[in-house]
C-alpha cells in the first residue's frame, strides 16, 4: 500500500463532499438499474468522474473551498434533520407545547396527568394534560 500513499502525496483525498457524491452515485446506480435508465447511468458516470477528479486533484485550496461551500449548505440541513429525528424519538416520552406568551417550544414528560407548565423564558404558567 505504500505505492498508494506515495501516489496520494500532494493530492486532495476524500472529504465530506466526495463522500456525499459517492452516496448519491450509489443511489443513482440503484435507481438506474431499477428504472433501466441510461440518463441516470450517464449522470452517475459524470458523478464518479467528478469524485475521482476531486480525490486525485492537486489543487487542494480550491477543493477545500468547494467542500467548505458544500458544508455551509449541508450542515444547517443536517442539523434540521437531526433535530426532527430527535423530536420524533421524543414523541413517545414527551409532549410538546408552545408557550402562550412567547411561542417558545416546551417539552414536558408524558403520563403525569394535568400539570402546570411554567415557561422558563417568560414565566407564563399554563395548565395542560401531559
Ligand atoms: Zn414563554
Amino acid at each position: 500500500m505504500s505505492w498508494l500513499r506515495k501516489f496520494m502525496i500532494g493530492r486532495y483525498g476524500v472529504d465530506q463532499l466526495s463522500t456525499t457524491l459517492l452516496i448519491v452515485s450509489i443511489i443513482f446506480s440503484i435507481l438506474s438499474r431499477f428504472f433501466n435508465s441510461s440518463v441516470l447511468n450517464i449522470f452517475n458516470m459524470i458523478l464518479l468522474i467528478a469524485i475521482f477528479y476531486r480525490t486525485l486533484s492537486k489543487n487542494i485550496g480550491r477543493r477545500y473551498r468547494e467542500n467548505a461551500k458544500f458544508l455551509g449548505i449541508w450542515n444547517p440541513i443536517a442539523s434540521k434533520i437531526r433535530r426532527r429525528i430527535n423530536w420524533i424519538k421524543g414523541l413517545k416520552d414527551y409532549r410538546y407545547y408552545k408557550c402562550s406568551g412567547c411561542r417558545q417550544k416546551l417539552r414536558v414528560p408524558r403520563g403525569k396527568g394535568k400539570i402546570s407548565i411554567t415557561c422558563p423564558k417568560c414565566k407564563v404558567t399554563m395548565i395542560k394534560r401531559s
